[in-house]
């Protein structure tokens, strides 16, 4: 066997978490709905402005924005699959022309300084984190230009330590919405607009359609440990959600670049 086509148990977790979204619309929380009531705080976008799509996935959201806004988006993502079918997708709704997605990391974005109308990542900040994203992703941002985020954050200002724990380790940056305004207005920018995405972006857009995806999955690696552990994280994060949802969820935050200082 030649060394490249030796998987390392890494690459192979991450190609079978590829296989197992790319037959679901959308990767994380979010539905039309709540992406159009986002774009409704932005009011500085043209025929010329340009839109990067950040962590895109298939590109569930980036049709959404695209049918709905003009301009044009370029559509980030680490896994070429979803790149792949986000220009699929793209060419089969003729939105390619104002679509275009690459496989490029978050961290490392070919943009100029001052070239973008508007940043948009739904459920993806949490990748290069919260601070780090809005700080480094600023300096790409026309002055008057927006960025449009979804991040995991604590809806109270206490809650049961079952779910902390739970949290916390995978969202080491989870604040309260408050906290997070704070951090955005350290970063730079205006907070526009805060709002909960609503309970049924996690069951009816995530957790339901995950149901039938799950079921070919474990039928197409029936015995495979890592797509039964993968499957059973799966069913507690719906079970965690289910029993706390009162406490913590997604939200989406708009803010504007006001100056270049
Ligand atoms: N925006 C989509 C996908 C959210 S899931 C939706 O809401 O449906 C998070 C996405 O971030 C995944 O598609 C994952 O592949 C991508 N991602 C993770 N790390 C990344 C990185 N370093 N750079 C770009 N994308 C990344």
């Amino acid at each position: 066997m030649s060394n490249e086509s030796i998987k390392t148990i890494h690459e192979f977790d991450l190609n079978l978490i590829c296989e197992f979204f790319l037959n679901t619309e959308r990767q994380g929380p979010g539905n039309s709905e709540v992406t159009l009531k986002a774009l409704s705080f932005i009011d500085n976008l043209t025929d010329d402005s340009l839109i990067a799509d950040i962590g895109c996935g298939t590109g569930g959201q980036t049709m959404v924005l695209a049918e709905h806004t003009p301009g044009y988006i370029t559509c980030f993502d680490i896994f070429p699959a979803f790149i792949d079918r986000l220009n699929e997708n793209a060419t089969k709704l003729n939105l390619q022309d104002k679509v275009k997605g690459i496989v490029r990391s978050m961290d490392n974005l070919p943009f100029q300084n001052d070239a973008l109308d508007l940043i948009w990542c739904e459920g993806a900040i949490y990748n290069i984190g919260f601070e780090r994203g809005l700080t480094e992703w600023r300096k790409f941002l026309k002055t008057g230009g927006y960025i449009a985020v979804t991040e995991s954050s604590w809806l109270t200002e206490k809650r049961p330590s079952e779910i902390e724990q739970y949290c916390l380790p995978h969202f080491p940056e989870m604040d309260t919405i408050a906290g997070k305004i704070m951090r955005i207005q350290k970063a730079g920018y205006l907070p526009v607009a805060t709002f909960v995405l609503p309970s049924v972006c996690w069951t009816d857009h995530y957790f339901t359609p995950m149901v039938n995806s799950q079921k070919m999955f474990l039928e197409k690696y029936a015995g495979n440990k890592t797509a039964e552990e993968f499957v059973a994280l799966q069913n507690f994060d719906a079970e965690m959600y289910s029993k706390y949802k009162e406490f913590y969820g997604y939200v989406f935050f708009i803010a504007k670049k006001l100056n270049n200082d």
